[in-house]
């Protein structure tokens, strides 16, 4: 499938909610592209797996931001591939270091400079520990298996939909145990 009618699949997906995250995160090793960018050469050209690009223009095409957060040791290479596949530019952030936490560290700078609270964020990774993380702080998290595709997206904003919901629903109901 070719980017273009990936991201028309990807849209179709998109329109079918009605509560959206403002802010889709991505890891980058294993989850956009099927390598460890610390094991390979910037004189490389990398390849994403096949539904990322399109994805990440229906996002970007309904006005939702995107943003990197990998524990990548060579932010460098991850920067120059990410350069070199033509999608550096669309980041509204890219936090890139290794570091002890499982990405609480990568989420609160994202959320300092987007100011994106953790609850309209939704976030892709392949490593379980991340994602129990980032789910503790509040943020939709989806464990992808062989990268972000079609289904790994349609799940992330079904599970999106389905928190925000019951998250209103504790919240009006909470509110009429006040009056
Ligand atoms: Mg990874």
């Amino acid at each position: 499938m070719g980017d273009e009618r990936v991201k028309t699949e990807a849209l179709k997906v998109i329109n079918l909610f009605q509560v959206l995250p403002k802010l889709v995160v991505f890891d980058l090793d294993y989850t956009i592209w099927p390598f460890y960018c610390e094991c390979r050469s910037k004189r490389e050209m990398p390849s994403l797996y096949p539904h990322v690009k399109g994805i990440l223009y229906a996002l970007k095409d309904k006005g939702i931001d995107i943003a990197v957060a990998s524990r990548s040791p060579t932010p460098d290479i991850a920067k120059t591939f990410l350069d070199k596949l033509g999608i550096h530019s669309m980041f509204v952030t890219q936090e890139i270091f290794s570091s002890w936490t499982h990405k609480t560290e990568h989420f609160q700078r994202i959320h300092r400079s987007t100011r994106i609270p953790y609850t309209d964020m939704l976030f892709f990774d392949d490593e379980d520990r991340n994602i129990k993380a980032i789910n503790n702080m509040g943020a939709t998290s989806i464990l992808v298996e062989n990268g972000v595709n079609q289904q790994a997206f349609q799940q992330g904003l079904m599970e999106f939909s389905q928190k925000s919901k019951a998250s209103d629903k504790a919240g009006s109901s909470g509110k009429n145990k006040h009056k």
